[in-house]
């Protein structure tokens, strides 16, 4: 049943007009006919038991696009057009295309903002509709530059999936019971924001018509698919969408913008893990290395003892290495101050200082010592000279063995700037060339120098 009619050519909005025109048309004596809108039809002015006014066709049409409206789906047209009204907005109820429109719609209450002219549908839909039907329509509205918002009263099908909201009366004030959320902290436990975590999609905290209308208007709400992961403890969508990845929303534009920076701080804190567990791989392979190149040493040592029963290469290397560590400790000792010390061995690489733990001249009664050194050091001795409280600097190595050198490793004590120490001239004469330094750069501190 409609609410406008045409009387005399007039436009006449049973919602919003005064009473001297309604009582020009309303239990006018001799009695008066208007004509529906939307089929030609001829029509009364009626008022319901509420005293809502609305028109009613003197005889059934055949064809009439106000057919099936009922008594509530007048109601909510009317309670949509007064709200919009008191936003200072235009409500025209069935409003049709203008000049100018590609037309196709019908809209129940076309809601125009009296400055600008931008216009907003609003269709209210009581009765089954698909998606795709409310898709179809959603798309005439929009070749005429019109947004549409759907309105029902019932958990229908198409919350959720395309633009709208259920109407709920609390207390004689119409709520917005489901198609808005709002991004945040759950609102039983705002204090979560300050720790920014635990952000949810949920109901909006004010969810009444008169706000989301202010919002739609004043360009606050965005329309948002929803990812079906944030939608926890968003009240009605499970059910509703079970199959679903996305829901359809109407939003506060803060929410989106607070969603994305809450995503991307999720993105940052995933990257962060990513990369401690690269570095922590990283670290394990080294250490593998590390570990396998002991055991490389390990085993070339105890294969010379077994090869051979004289002393054997091995042995001598660690004898020659410690004489050259006796002589070299007492010089680096004469740069020390009280509080500085020369530690020896190699430190391992996680340590960010050397600790005095860290490596240590093994004396095991016999008349060698055993350094530890590793695939850094070519297996020679590492001293370092540490001054006071400050960390340690690697300054010498010591005999590094000529067999153990790896590519570019001398590269990495240029960097140190470390200075080498062989016992002989001939360990200086078979080092040298393998690493490319001067035979002056490597110094030789044995009975021979
Ligand atoms: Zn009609």
């Amino acid at each position: 049943m409609p609410q406008t009619a045409l009387h005399d050519g007039e436009e006449i909005d049973s919602t919003d007009c005064n009473d001297g025109i309604w009582g020009a048309i309303h239990r006018h004596k001799p009695p008066v006919k208007v004509q529906c809108r939307g089929c030609g039809g001829q029509m009364w002015a009626k008022e319901s038991m509420l005293e809502n006014r609305f028109f009613s066709h003197v005889s059934k049409p055949s064809n009439c696009p106000s057919q099936g409206e009922t008594a509530e789906h007048r109601e909510l047209k009317s309670l949509l057009a007064r709200a919009i009204r008191d936003l200072g907005w235009e409500a025209r109820l069935e409003a049709t295309p203008e000049d100018g429109d590609q037309g196709g719609w019908r809209a129940d209450v076309l809601a125009v903002d009296p400055v600008s002219r931008r216009r907003l549908a609003f269709e209210v839909q009581l009765a089954g509709m698909t998606v795709t039907t409310g898709r179809e329509r959603m798309d005439k509205y929009a070749r005429d530059g019109i947004d549409t918002y759907w309105v029902t009263a019932k958990n229908a099908w198409w919350l959720w999936r395309i633009p709208g909201f259920l109407l709920q009366d609390s207390d004689g004030e119409p709520q917005v019971a489901r198609g808005a959320a709002h991004f945040g902290p759950r609102h039983s436990a705002p204090q979560a924001l300050a720790l920014g975590e635990s952000m949810y999609w949920q109901p909006p905290e004010d969810s009444t018509l008169t706000k989301l209308l202010a919002d739609i208007f004043d360009g606050f709400v965005a329309i948002h698919e929803i990812e079906a992961h944030g939608t926890f403890g968003l009240e009605g969508c499970h059910s509703a969408r079970k199959h679903e990845t996305n829901i359809t929303a109407l939003v506060n534009s803060e929410s989106v913008l607070r969603e994305a920076s809450y995503l991307q701080m999720l993105a940052a804190k995933d990257a962060e893990q990513t990369q401690l567990e690269l570095e922590r791989k990283r670290q394990l392979a080294n250490d593998k290395r590390r570990d396998r190149d002991r055991k490389a040493w390990e085993a070339a040592v105890a294969k010379n003892h077994h090869d051979d029963n004289s002393v054997s290469y091995f042995e001598e290397f660690c004898q020659s290495q410690a004489r050259v560590i006796e002589q070299v400790v007492p010089i680096l000792q004469s740069m020390c101050g009280e509080d500085d010390a020369v530690l020896i061995g190699v430190v391992p690489r996680e340590l960010s200082a050397p600790s005095q733990s860290a490596g240590v001249v093994r004396d095991d009664g016999k008349d060698w010592c055993y350094v530890n050194g590793d695939h850094t050091t070519a297996d020679g001795a590492l001293l370092w000279l540490k001054k006071g409280q400050a960390f340690g600097k690697r300054v010498a190595i010591v005999c590094p063995n000529p067999r153990f050198l790896r590519p570019k490793v001398d590269e990495l004590w240029r960097q140190w700037g470390v200075t080498l120490y062989v016992e002989t001239t001939e360990q200086a004469e078979e080092l040298a060339p393998l690493i490319g330094y001067d035979l002056g750069n490597i110094t030789v501190v044995g009975s021979d120098s």
